[in-house]
């Protein structure tokens, strides 16, 4: 399960840069999950946020 706070993205886009199958910028510029599943950049992303708010599990 992957989930991103939205409430605390800051919006950098480091996520959806190393991992776009997973995750895009909304129109809020805030990251979303566009695909729930578990995967290397996935992880990589969850461990590269600059503020920790990508939960995979
Ligand atoms: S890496 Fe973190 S702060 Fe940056 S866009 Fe993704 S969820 Fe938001």
């Amino acid at each position: 399960m992957i989930k991103v706070d939205q409430e605390k993205c800051i919006g950098c886009g480091l996520c959806a840069g190393l991992c776009p199958e997973t995750f895009q910028m909304n129109a809020d510029g805030k990251s979303i999950v566009i695909k729930d599943q578990v995967t290397d950049c996935a992880k990589d992303a969850a461990e590269q946020c600059p503020v920790s708010v990508i939960t995979v599990k």
